[in-house]
C-alpha cells in the first residue's frame, strides 16, 4: 500500500471494488482524533469538556470502541480492513482489543508522514540525543547498569546504586525499564507496597521478540525483493493470528524489511541487507531448553526464511552470506526486558492509551520520586512514543522538585 491519503484510498479502492466510501469515512475520523489529541497536549491534558463535545463529538463517540468495531459500523467492505489491519502487529494488540483511538492516531501519522529512517539505522537518533544531551550539560554514563534503588520506605527515595557500588543520591528517579524490574528488583524491598506490586502485576507482558538479520551477497533486484517493507501473516484475522502467536510452532508471522529498497547505499552494490521481527504472545520460548537454544533459534530462522521465500517468490536461501538471529533471550539480556518483551505492556482493554494517559497523575501517587519513561511508560512502544513518555516524565520530575522547593 502507498504512502498518502488519496494514494491509499485510490489503491484500496483498485484492490477492494466499492470500499473508497467507508476508507474516506476512517481517515476523516482518524484526523478528528489527531486534532483532539493535539487539543489535549495544548492543554496539558486538562481538558474543557463542552470544547471536546462541540469540536471533536466522532472522536468521543469513538472513545471506548476497538478498531474492529469501529470499521464494522463504518461498513468498510471485510477485505479491506484485512488491508488496513496489517499494521497491527506494529502495536502487538490484536483488532479485538486494540482502541481505534490508538490505532487510528498511528496509522494516519504513518500514511501522511511516511516511514523514516535515519541513514545509520535507529542507532543514529541515540548517537545524535547523546550529542545533544552532552551539548547542554547533561551527562551519560554507559557500562552502568542500576544494580539498587535505595528508599527510606515507600514514597522516599534516598538514591541510586551502579554495580560498581558508586552511589548518586537523590530524591527522584525516571526509570526506563520496566515496572515489572524496578518493583520486583532494584528497589528496596521495604520500599515495595502491595498496591505497586498489584499494580504492575495486573498489567500484561506484550510480545516477545525474535529478530533475523541477512546480509545477502546479491542486490535486491536481482534477487527480485522489490518491497521496502513486508508483512506476512498466517491469517488476515488479527484475533486468530494473536492466539497462533502465543506459541513458537504455530507462529508464522514475520514483518521483513528490506533496507536497500529504502537506502540503496546502505551496503556494497551487489549485495543487500534483509531483516525479519516476529514477536510470540506467551513466554512459550521459556520452555527452550539450555541444550536446545541454538538449535530452536535456527528452527525459527529457518521457517523465516521458507515462508519469506514462499509468500514472495524471491529465492534468498542461496544468496546468504551472513546471519544472526537474536532470540528473546538476547533481547532478555541485551535490554533488561523481562521475558524478552519489546513492546513494555500490552496496551488494550483497561491499560489503553487514553486510560493509561487519564491515570497519570494517578499512577505517580503510587509512589511520589519514582516516574516511568519509554517503552512500559503511559505513551507505549515506538520510538517516538517513548522520546514523548521521557518528554512528559522529565518535565513533571521537575515540576515535583520546584513543588519541594517552595
Ligand atoms: C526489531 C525491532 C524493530 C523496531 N522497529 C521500530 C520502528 O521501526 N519504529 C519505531 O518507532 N519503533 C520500533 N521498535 C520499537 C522501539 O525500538 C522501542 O519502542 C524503543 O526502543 C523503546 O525504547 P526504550 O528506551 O523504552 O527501551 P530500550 O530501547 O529497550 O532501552 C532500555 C534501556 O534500558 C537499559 N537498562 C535496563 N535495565 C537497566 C538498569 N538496571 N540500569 C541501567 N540501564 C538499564 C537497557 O540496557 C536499554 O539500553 C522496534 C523494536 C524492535 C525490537
Amino acid at each position: 500500500m502507498p504512502f498518502g491519503v488519496n494514494a491509499f484510498i485510490d489503491k484500496m479502492e483498485e484492490v477492494v471494488p466499492g470500499s473508497r466510501k467507508s476508507m474516506t469515512a476512517f481517515f476523516e475520523l482518524c484526523e478528528e482524533v489527531r486534532d483532539a489529541q493535539a487539543y489535549s497536549s495544548s492543554v496539558n491534558g486538562n481538558t474543557d469538556s463542552s470544547y471536546m463535545k462541540e469540536h471533536f463529538p466522532n472522536f468521543i463517540r469513538a472513545g471506548s470502541y476497538s478498531v474492529n468495531e469501529v470499521l464494522g459500523a463504518l461498513g468498510m467492505p471485510t477485505a479491506a480492513q484485512d488491508i488496513l489491519n496489517a499494521y497491527w502487529c506494529y502495536l502487538g494488540v490484536d483488532c479485538d482489543r486494540m482502541s481505534f483511538l490508538h490505532y487510528g492516531s498511528m496509522v494516519i501519522r504513518y500514511i501522511t508522514r511516511d516511514a523514516w529512517m535515519p541513514k545509520m539505522r535507529s542507532h543514529e537518533i541515540s548517537l545524535a540525543l547523546e550529542e545533544r544531551i552532552r551539548e547542554l550539560g547533561g551527562e551519560i554514563w554507559y557500562h552502568s547498569p542500576v544494580v539498587n534503588i535505595h528508599a527510606d520506605g515507600p514514597g522516599a527515595i534516598t538514591g541510586v546504586e551502579l554495580s560498581d557500588g558508586t552511589l548518586i543520591p537523590t530524591r527522584h528517579v525516571v526509570a526506563n525499564c520496566s515496572p515489572h524490574l524496578v518493583f520486583g528488583g532494584l528497589l528496596e524491598e521495604k520500599a515495595v507496597t502491595e498496591q505497586m506490586v498489584r499494580a504492575a502485576n495486573a498489567r500484561v507482558f506484550s510480545g516477545r521478540g525474535f529478530s533475523l538479520f541477512l546480509g545477502l551477497n546479491r542486490s535486491a533486484e536481482e534477487l527480485g525483493i522489490r518491497s521496502h517493507n513486508y508483512f506476512i501473516y498466517d491469517t488476515a484475522d488479527s484475533v486468530r493470528q494473536y492466539d497462533r502467536m502465543r506459541k513458537v510452532d504455530t507462529n508464522h508471522v514475520q514483518a521483513t524489511v528490506c533496507l536497500n529498497n529504502a537506502f540503496p547505499g546502505c551496503s556494497p552494490e551487489g549485495t543487500c541487507i534483509l531483516y525479519f521481527t516476529t514477536m510470540f504472545m506467551s513466554d512459550d520460548w521459556g520452555n527452550v531448553s539450555d541444550a536446545d537454544y541454538f538449535k530452536a533459534k535456527d528452527r525459527v530462522a529457518d521457517d523465516m526464511i521458507r515462508v519469506f521465500e514462499r509468500e514472495t517468490g524471491c529465492k534468498i536461501r542461496g544468496a546468504i552470506e551472513e546471519i544472526a538471529a537474536a532470540s528473546p533471550t538476547t533481547y532478555a539480556r541485551y535490554c533488561g526486558h523481562p521475558q524478552g518483551v519489546i513492546y513494555g505492556y500490552e496496551a488494550a482493554d483497561w491499560d489503553a492509551l487514553m486510560s493509561r494517559m487519564m491515570m497519570m497523575r494517578e499512577d505517580a501517587q503510587l509512589f511520589p520520586g519514582l516516574r516511568f519513561a519509554g517503552g512500559w511508560a503511559m505513551r507505549s512502544s515506538g520510538y517516538s512514543s517513548a522520546y514523548v513518555s521521557g518528554d512528559l516524565s522529565g518535565r513533571q520530575t521537575v515540576g515535583d522538585l520546584k513543588k519541594e522547593v517552595r
